[in-house]
């Protein structure tokens, strides 16, 4: 008889921010884990951190080209496969367009073709994006959005509702069990100090002494949700047995104004920064907070995590973090 070989769950981006510890999580709870990351935005110690642990592979791949052999020839295995591969933060998602629309479209159609052929599950994390710069407020999950094709922004927002579209199709044409996390905006440690998002910015930013940059007036609001929270509700939703047409905000209600977090930020772990106030970029939602009532209903599923409490752990990492790598802050260049 055939030696019967451990699942194995497939983590598509899990070098990244959310990818990596959602690996960390998948791999404390005993499971074998494959990441599958082409490292374009991905820390390299990120990767430090899994690489050696008991049951997890990392192998080195884009998404957009056909599956490497070492995925597939694990097909077999595959119980499980969450998509995150792709570049999140606006500078690094519009640096190359086309790319992250391939990822999102042809690159999601992969990881689909490869869930329907393993029997496994598949979860796509989209995103809040795909509501725009909403007009209703807080979002729920029914709004249909108000977005721009043919803004810098599309490449992402729109791809990320074509990654949509392609996976309920599955869902539609039974061809693959899926589900659907529409992520807001999410902050923790690992999160990579140059990567132009509002939270790594600022803190980055306070920490070395630098100006903090505000966008616009600072009056545009988001709702940040701490990364243990976040992982906690993808894992959960993945194992639960929602019905998969429905797709899920994930994200944490308590909505700030920019202007509040760098007060916040500065609160923590300033040192007299000035702020200064730069261009609001095209196409930036003036607001944006998730209705939970799906996630709180179907997954038994709320942030646990107060913003006071993610942020002191969020700058005491960067803190440790710019410390030994002797890292200075970004130059922030006008938006
Ligand atoms: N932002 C800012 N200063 C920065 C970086 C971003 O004021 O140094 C603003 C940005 O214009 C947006 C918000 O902060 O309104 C969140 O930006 P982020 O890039 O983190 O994510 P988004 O939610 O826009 O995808």
């Amino acid at each position: 008889m055939a030696r019967s070989e451990p699942s194995l769950i497939l983590v598509a981006g899990g070098a990244g921010f959310i990818g990596s510890h959602l690996c960390d999580r998948l791999l404390r709870e005993g499971n074998a884990v494959m990441c599958l990351d082409n490292l374009q935005t991905a820390r390299p110690s990120n990767l430090r951190l899994l690489e050696g642990r008991p049951g997890f592979t990392f192998v080195e791949g884009d998404i957009v080209s056909p599956l490497p052999e070492a995925v597939t020839r694990e097909t077999h295995r595959i119980t499980r496969v969450y998509n995150l591969a792709c570049a999140a933060s606006p500078p690094q998602y519009q640096a190359d367009p086309e790319h992250t629309m391939l990822t999102n479209v042809v690159g999601t159609n992969h990881l689909l073709r490869l869930a329907e052929r393993a029997g496994a599950r598949f979860l796509l994390t989209s995103t809040s994006e795909v509501y725009g710069d909403p007009e209703i407020h807080p979002q729920v999950e029914d709004y249909r959005g108000w977005v721009s094709c043919t803004g810098p922004r599309a490449c992402y927002d729109e791809g990320k509702r074509a990654a949509e579209a392609l996976a309920f199709d599955y869902v539609r044409m039974n061809r693959a069990e899926v589900r659907v996390a529409r992520i807001f905006n999410t902050y923790g440690p690992q999160m990579q100090c140059d990567d132009g998002r509002v939270v790594s910015n600022l803190i980055c930013q306070a920490l070395s002494g630098q100006d903090i940059t505000l966008y616009g007036d600072g009056s545009q609001t988001r709702s940040f949700c701490y990364v243990s929270d976040m992982v906690e509700a993808l894992i959960r939703l993945m194992e639960s047995d929602i019905d998969g047409s429905e797709p899920v905000n994930l994200g944490n209600p308590t909505e700030l104004t920019v202007r509040e977090l760098a007060e916040r930020v500065i609160a923590m772990t300033g040192r007299g920064n000035r702020v200064v106030y730069r261009p609001l970029p095209q196409d930036d939602p003036r607001r944006r907070r998730p209705d939970i009532s799906r996630a709180r209903d179907r997954l038994g599923w709320a942030p646990v995590v107060p913003i006071e409490d993610g942020l002191e752990q969020t700058c005491r990492w960067f803190a440790e973090e710019l410390g030994r790598t002797g890292q200075d802050a970004p130059a922030t260049e006008d938006a």
